[in-house]
């Protein structure tokens, strides 16, 4: 079959029930490249062009993000809303549909949509999850769960416990082990269900040598992880030693996403040193990613955000080691959101789109329907 028509019908086939056209997809990029064997995908959460701006000027060095070649825009509103929130945002990009704010995992009409993780998972791909937030929080929870409220944190931690997600790391171990519900010990069930977890008042992540025919849990704090302001360092270490992880667990390839979640907290706060903070914390883990997938090859690095937090912007009388910070809102805003991309594929990642169709542009990276396709034939 010719080619081009191959991947039209191709398109067709992974999205029947959308209006998703073939055509805004970039078709030389499939013909010309290999799929990606795995997906780092880094969440920035609130973090906008002015955010990434205020660590540029703040940083003795280039950011790691500066790297990147491939770059496009996404437009991140929600179903019910101009004003998306992290519920919509981390739903449309595992399941490529637009919802309704504080709604995960369910389409706009509260249907229960597929995520990536789940259909990854059929195919023998491992997953993780690693967060400066709980692991309940939207972000991660929107890989995982299905709930009509955000804020289910304790429905949330039974998903994850049931989830079969293979890494995970992040704040929130009372929804697991302290629960107001039902006095389940989540913890415990998991154990039994093969996975080892752990906690960061009774181990150093370091000292820890991970048993990759296990799943692997680690608890960065009881509630939410403290600011890197005051001393929180896990994030970078933790995206070097879950790709490893992962990389070891499953030879078919994996998925991991790294959200940076407190640049939305400082958002919320306007207050601009905790953002600036922030903002370069998740950059080193942008650096560990990209590391990862220079020397592999094999690896695609997306980072984005679901949205940018606070209306910031860098205000007249400003120097490079002195930023004058201005915030319009103590929300999140509306403003199209960067999206940059390395590796297998990244190309498809060019343009100005929607949020959702950040997660089609993943499937086509990855090559799932290529090999049925070839089947067919
Ligand atoms: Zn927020």
């Amino acid at each position: 079959m010719n080619l081009l028509l191959r991947y039209l019908v191709l398109a067709l086939l992974l999205f029947p029930l959308s209006c998703k056209s073939p055509e805004s997809i970039n078709l030389e990029v499939l013909e010309s490249e290999p799929p990606a064997r795995n997906i780092i995908f880094l969440i920035g959460d609130g973090m906008g062009i002015s955010q990434i701006t205020a660590g540029m000027y703040s940083h003795k060095k280039p950011l790691n993000i500066e790297d990147f070649k491939v770059i496009g825009l996404h437009k991140p509103y929600a179903a019910n809303d101009l004003i998306t929130d992290s519920a919509a945002g981390a739903t449309a990009f595992a399941t490529g549909h637009k919802t309704n704010k504080s709604v995960l995992g369910l389409d706009a009409e509260g249907n229960v949509v597929p995520n990536i993780f789940e259909q990854a998972k059929a195919r023998e791909y491992a997953l993780g999850l690693l967060t400066t937030s709980s692991i309940v929080h939207a972000t991660p929870a929107g890989f995982f769960a299905h709930v009509p409220l955000r804020s289910q944190y304790e429905d949330i931690a039974e998903q994850l416990a049931d989830s079969k997600v293979d890494f995970f790391m992040g704040g929130g171990m009372r929804y697991f082990n302290q629960r107001e519900k039902d006095g389940k010990n989540l913890i415990n069930d998991m154990e039994g269900k093969g996975y080892n977890i752990y906690n960061a008042y009774d181990e150093e992540l370091y000292s820890i040598t991970p048993d990759f025919s296990r799943g692997f849990g680690y608890f960065t704090a009881r509630n939410d992880p403290p600011k890197s302001l005051q001393g929180r360092k896990y994030l970078p270490p933790a995206t070097r030693i879950g790709t490893r992880f992962l990389q070891k667990r499953s030879s078919r390839g994996f998925i991991f996403m790294v959200e940076g979640a407190q640049i939305d907290w400082a958002g919320h706060a306007n207050e601009q040193d905790y953002m600036i903070a922030e903002m370069l914390d998740f950059d080193e883990a942008v650096g560990e990613a990209l590391a990862f997938a220079k020397r592999n090859k094999e690896t695609l690095v997306i980072v984005t955000a679901d949205h940018e937090t606070g209306g910031y912007a860098i205000q007249p009388g400003s120097r490079r080691d002195s930023l004058i910070a201005g915030f319009t809102c103590e929300d999140h805003t509306a403003s199209l959101v960067p999206v940059f991309a390395y590796g297998p594929r990244a190309d498809l990642f060019r343009g100005i789109y929607e949020n959702t169709a950040i997660y089609d542009k993943m499937i086509l990276a990855l090559g799932w329907g290529e090999l049925e396709a070839e089947t067919e034939e």
